[in-house]
């Protein structure tokens, strides 16, 4: 059951997980299929269960929400009871694998999966092997990590190593099945970084990846380190380190101990750097009249759909039309009545087009007015072809092309992550030609768009939003306190570390 939760993001109700709902055998048939739908982490294990030997899946319920807000629990509690009856009624297990994404919370419970992975290991009892796979931006419970044998995390952000990690945890059930015993060793820095600052190319989550996995022995089965997603606002929320001992702890404990002191020492750097609205429509408004200027990505953090932002606020369409940019193209704003609108206009003609957009932050002028002309128009769905969702089947809904002077955007009737150019080019936009992209996504399109920018090209605009990247102007209530980057001025002991010499 996977969902990225956002306090502050509107509540995810039933209808938004029957998106992506699937039981039993329609499980196996998509993830043997030529484009998933589901997490690719599920592909990627069952690819590996395949090549690692005859084995019989036993398909139960997956369903996907992405990101938004709180889970409804009513609904949770539902899909928690449909999976235990199912592991009742199914007999033994040889194992069970769990693919959740780490950051859910519900409109009662702020730790969702920590609820979930307990049920599923009080139902199948204590020697069952359970493996799951979690996102880098889950928040970590005690919980989490007690239900489960092993906790294999992804190691990138943007996230292209889903399949990898899903393999990751069939070889490991494999190894548990041969009788390794593991040995977890978690540690909670009270680190809750802004997420701009848990990139994996470079930057000190990146540094800190790349130590756990160099540090790897032969008694270490797994380093997971998850800078968690600050925007879910629980008191479980921290930088979360899991490293797993094969058959002992001693080699992990070290690891463990050595990680946390380098996040701890590096705390000064997990911060957000972003440029303001009024620096971006001046880069565009320059790109868009001279063409030896670079083209650029400008990616807006304030309503990152990746992250639970709705996917229409318009301080960037509004602050780019209004300030006369041209060659700009906007990815995707979410706007199904816009949308219906455009098709009942018709290609080529021209309308009172209103952008109806969240009213976050803007004291109830949520929406923009202008005259538009409809493109072009799609009714989806799309296959992916660049980065993460390279070959997945996508799911905008019925697409319009608008156009308003200089600036054209991809309007959307779902929420769809414009972390692949295929959005725009089923509407016949020459991305080559355009000269600034506006995405409402913070991690995954540089690997979308770098056939078209340059990565130094590729800017961050703190917008404000439900996502902003600037944790002191959230709202936060929950959070655990003192806690970096919120509060500077506290010392920290590392747990382990006290053990060792006590
Ligand atoms: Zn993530």
């Amino acid at each position: 059951m996977f969902l990225e939760s956002n306090a502050f993001a509107r509540k995810v109700d039933e209808a938004r997980f029957r998106g992506l709902y699937l039981e039993g055998d329609d499980i196996t048939a998509d993830a043997r299929s030529d484009h998933p739908r589901q997490m690719l982490e599920v592909v990627g294990f069952y690819d590996e269960m395949d090549r690692l030997g005859p084995w019989a899946p036993v398909p139960i319920l997956v369903t996907m929400a992405g990101a938004g807000g709180a889970a409804d629990h009513g609904f949770f509690v539902d899909t928690l009871d449909r999976v235990r009856r199912a592991l009742d009624q199914v007999g033994p297990l040889d194992a069970v694998y769990l693919c959740n994404h780490g950051a859910m919370i519900t409109t009662e419970e702020p730790d969702g999966d920590g609820v979930f992975f307990a049920a599923v290991r009080d139902t199948v009892g204590p020697d069952v092997p359970l493996v799951g796979t979690l996102d880098p931006h889950g928040n970590v419970s005690e919980r989490m990590v007690d239900a489960l044998d092993v906790v294999v995390a992804y190691r990138t952000d943007p996230h292209v190593d889903q399949r990898e990690r899903g393999a990751e945890a069939a070889q490991l059930l494999r190894e548990l099945w041969d009788g390794m015993t593991p040995h977890h060793v978690l540690v909670k820095v009270p680190i809750v970084a802004p997420n701009v600052a848990l990139f994996t190319d470079s930057g000190p989550f990146a540094e800190l990846v790349d130590a756990g996995q160099q540090q790897i022995t032969s008694q270490i089965c797994n380093v997971s380190i998850l800078g968690g997603f600050a925007f879910s606002d629980t008191s479980k929320n921290s930088l979360a380190i899991i490293v797993t001992g094969r058959d002992c702890d001693v080699d992990a404990r070290r690891l463990a101990s050595d990680l946390a002191d380098q996040a701890w020492a590096n705390r000064h750097r997990f911060v957000a750097e972003a440029i303001s609205i009024d620096e971006a429509v001046k880069l565009a408004v320059a790109a868009g009249r001279d063409p030896t200027f670079p083209a650029m990505v400008l990616s807006d953090l304030g309503d990152n759909c990746g992250a639970g932002g709705p996917a229409n606020t318009v301080w960037m369409l509004e602050a780019l039309h209004r300030g006369g940019a041209d060659g700009v193209l906007v990815v995707n704003f979410r706007d199904r009545h816009l949308v219906k609108a455009a098709r009942h206009v018709g290609i080529g003609n021209t309308f009172d087009a209103t952008f109806t957009g969240d009213d976050w932050g803007r004291e109830g002028r949520g929406n923009y007015l202008a005259r538009a002309q409809v493109i072009a128009l799609h009714e989806g769905p799309l296959v992916g072809r660049r980065g993460i969702v390279a070959g997945k089947t996508l799911t905008p809904g019925d697409m319009a092309l608008l156009e308003l002077d200089g600036v054209r955007v991809v309007v959307t009737s779902h929420t769809a992550v414009g972390n692949d150019p295929i959005f725009s080019e089923a509407l016949g936009v020459d991305l080559a030609a355009s000269r600034t992209i506006v995405v409402k996504v913070r991690s995954s399109f540089p690997v979308a768009y770098d056939e078209f920018v340059d990565s130094e090209h590729m800017l961050f605009v703190d917008t404000p939003g439900r996502t902003s990247p600037m944790p002191s102007r959230m709202p936060f209530e929950s959070l655990p306190r003192p806690v970096y980057p919120l509060d500077t001025d506290f010392d920290w002991t590392n747990p382990l570390a006290a053990h060792e010499s006590g």
